[in-house]
């Protein structure tokens, strides 16, 4: 075994609630030179997450996951307070695929009540999941700088599943000189294709079968693309008219858009972004793919 490995099999796993002792770890660790990563999650672990920190283990000495449910990045009828969650099962979960720490701190320990201070990101977030969800991305902007001031990461774990959260996020820390790394990491599905998420728990048993239109309408854009059809119009259609072959599917957006700047494009001749989110019920699920002609 290499000597960090050593170290990460001798030490259980921690679990740490408040800021203070956090940071006292953190300087602990740097003290003995090791590296750092983070993964942030809203818990109720999946098979998505474990991928995010498994990678994150072989790449780092130390690896903290976050399970915070950020009320902030929530709109006022969405699901917060349904949001699923087993701290437990997540602390296993989080064990046996290599963390070293989770970070799980109450509402109260992350945000004064009388706070003034918002991180925005402008231009990336007025589209796609930001024309759906207003002020989600300050949400999630906001606690992801303080998670990164809180642990002082080397690297960031961040899913492609949410493509335009990694875009943002990538952009604020190259715009606020953020010394971490972003890495953005695949995403895992569902046998059928569904892309995993913690509310898939939400959908009823007919829910989750039409749900597995999403991969299946973006497949076919694939296919298209595949085969050099360059026109948006004509892709945006394949993908519509396959998601209402399903009738509990209600579409929210379908967009293609340029991978980096997330503006819309004409032509399919920059890397696109082709993202989707759909209600199943009261249910929101996004997915997407990255395109490049070249
Ligand atoms: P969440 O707990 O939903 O906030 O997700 C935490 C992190 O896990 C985010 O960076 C997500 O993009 C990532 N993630 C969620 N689902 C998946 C998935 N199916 N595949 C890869 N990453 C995912």
């Amino acid at each position: 075994m290499e000597g960090s490995e050593a170290a990460k099999a001798a030490n259980k796993m921690l679990f740490v609630k408040t800021i203070k002792e956090i940071k006292q770890i953190i300087k602990n660790w740097r003290k003995e030179g090791l590296s750092i990563a983070l993964v942030p999650t809203m818990g109720y672990l999946h098979e998505g997450h474990l991928s995010l920190i498994k990678k994150a283990a072989s790449e780092n000495d130390r690896v903290i996951v976050s399970v915070f449910v950020n009320p902030t990045q929530f709109g006022p009828n969405e699901d917060l307070d349904n949001y699923p969650s087993d701290i437990e099962r997540d602390k296993k979960l989080c064990e046996s695929a290599g963390a070293s720490l989770v970070f799980n701190p109450e509402v109260s320990e992350m945000y004064y009540d009388n706070a003034c201070t918002v991180v925005s990101v402008k231009n990336l977030t007025s589209m796609l999941c930001g024309a759906s969800r207003p002020g989600h991305f300050d949400g999630v902007c906001t606690v992801v700088s303080k998670l990164f001031n809180i642990t002082t990461p080397d690297k960031a774990y961040f899913g492609e599943k949410d493509a335009q959260q990694l875009a943002v996020i990538k952009r604020m820390v190259r715009d606020l000189n953020f010394d971490v790394e972003i890495i953005g990491c695949p995403i895992i599905r569902e046998q059928d294709g569904l892309a995993k998420s913690s509310r898939n728990t939400y959908l009823s048993d007919k829910e989750r079968k039409a749900a597995t239109v999403l991969s299946r309408s973006l497949n076919k854009a694939k296919e298209a693309l595949s085969k050099g059809e360059k026109d948006v119009s004509v892709i945006k259609k394949i993908i519509i008219d396959e998601i209402n072959t399903e009738p509990l599917a209600k579409i929210d957006y379908v967009e293609i858009v340029d991978s980096l700047s997330l503006s819309e494009v004409s032509k399919i001749e920059t890397p696109v972004l082709i993202a989707i989110a759909v209600f199943f019920g009261k249910t929101r699920l996004i997915d997407n793919f990255t395109w490049d002609n070249n």
